[in-house]
């Protein structure tokens, strides 16, 4: 089965979550679900760009023209309390109101005092330097749309008009779960036999760094009735559950015999034309329909399948509609050889950029159980099947990193 058709099947079991109002302050990187309106304008009040002189522009068509000075307003005080006649000037400070009567503002750089009189040197035309109400966001405007993700200015925006709370897709819970006898967690000696669980801290940074809720359900035995009763538990509790390991074809291998059992119709055994990441137990479990992600063991391929089919998937329930990373066309400066075996390799690249130009070169140690490469990795070139490709040639990427896509220069100071 094809990375497409596979995801298509878990794709297609999946539901959004159900939307709910979240303080603005907590929205960060949430989805909206519903568009957001502005019932103020925003400038609230017309009001100075400038720090200056409020003046009639009908005064000062000819220059230097010589005005009376009839108060001040500063930031906050109250719209309408100075009033400008004819003849007649206020200083004005950036952000307060503009007095009645006048209709544009003189920069205090292009006047002078004479005398006792405000001297203005440049004529301004209506409107200059004020920045009018609703100039930026207007009574009643839609400023966001459902779908639209909150980011940081989004949110500033959102302080700007008041908006309390917002309707918007939760970050899915999601339980992750290691199964394995052979498995121990921490620091501390090591029993001979086992291995420490990586899976597991992995898939619970990978989802955090995504913006979901992440749960830790430290590990389980190879044993279908103590696996059971986990999954089952945790299905009920969380909005998805992640497992690795018990999805290939050993004795041992009770995920996907259990995942199974207990979804019946809903189970899938997906054998996927890739590398790493083939094999995926996936199904939906009552009471609630929870998708439960059987990802492979081998850490890279538990990675890698967390990023195929988990990722997309949570980002779908989240509300998001552009569920995969960037894919970019890169030069590869090395050759990225591969068997022909049927399948698309995955290859862990390092990425740069060099006049604009992408490149990138294979990291040393690509079995799928060879998880420091993954850490130097900033990217996976798709290479099809075949007999790989030749240094020069064109190669597709997906940009786990985007740190390189910044260029090579750094702005950092040079350390003593
Ligand atoms: P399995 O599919 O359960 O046979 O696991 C495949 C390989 O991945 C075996 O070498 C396991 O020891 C290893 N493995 C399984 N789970 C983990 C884990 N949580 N952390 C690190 N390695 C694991
Ligand atoms: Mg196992």
């Amino acid at each position: 089965m094809s990375i497409d058709e596979a995801r298509r099947r878990v794709l297609s079991s999946c539901r959004r979550l159900s939307p709910r109002e979240f303080p603005a302050s907590e929205a960060l990187g949430l989805v909206l679900a519903a568009s957001v309106r502005s019932e103020e304008p925003l400038p609230p009040f017309a009001n100075s760009a400038m720090d200056g002189y409020a003046v009639r522009s009908s005064d000062v068509v000819s220059v230097p023209a010589r005005l009376r000075e009839v108060g001040a307003v500063m930031a906050g005080d109250l719209p309408g309390a100075v009033a400008v006649k004819e003849g007649e000037t206020a200083r004005i400070m950036t952000g307060a109101p503009l007095p009645s009567g006048a209709d544009a503002v003189c920069m205090v750089e292009h006047s002078h005092l004479e005398d006792g009189w405000v001297v203005v040197e440049e004529a301004v035309r209506a409107g200059t330097h004020v920045r009018p109400a609703g100039d930026d966001i207007e009574a009643g405007e839609e400023v966001f749309v459902a779908g639209d993700q909150l980011g940081a200015s989004h949110l500033a925006v959102l302080a700007a008009i008041g908006a309390g709370s917002v309707l918007a897709y939760p970050r899915p819970r999601v339980g992750v779960l290691s199964t394995g006898d052979e498995l121990v967690s921490g620091p501390g000696p090591l029993p001979p036999g086992k291995l420490r669980d990586s899976n597991r801290p992995g898939l619970l940074a990978q989802l955090r760094a995504d913006g979901f809720e992440a749960v830790d359900l430290g590990t389980a035995a190879d044993d279908a009735a103590v696996l059971a009763r986990r999954l089952a538990e945790a299905a009920e509790r969380y909005d998805a559950v992640l497992t690795s390991g018990g999805v290939s074809m050993g004795e041992r291998d009770l995920v996907k015999v259990v995942l199974g059992q207990l979804g019946g119709q809903q189970a899938s055994w997906l054998q996927v034309a890739v590398k790493p990441a083939k094999p995926l137990a996936f199904s939906t479990l009552a009471p609630r329909g929870t998708p439960v992600f059987g990802l492979p063991g081998n850490p890279v391929s538990a990675f890698v399948s967390y990023e195929l089919f988990a990722r997309p998937a949570l980002r779908y329930m989240a509300g998001h509609s552009r569920l995969g990373r960037p894919s970019l066309r890169a030069l590869s400066a090395e050759p990225l050889r591969r068997v022909p075996d049927g399948r698309l390799h995955l290859v862990r690249v390092i990425l740069w950029v060099d006049g604009g130009q992408l490149s990138v070169r294979p990291v040393r140690g690509q079995g799928s159980h060879q998880l420091r490469s993954l850490a130097q990795a900033s990217a996976l070139a798709l290479v099809p099947d075949g007999d790989g490709l030749s240094a020069g040639d064109e190669v597709e990427v997906w940009v786990l990193d985007e740190g390189p896509l910044a260029g090579g220069e750094s702005w950092a100071p040079s350390q003593p």
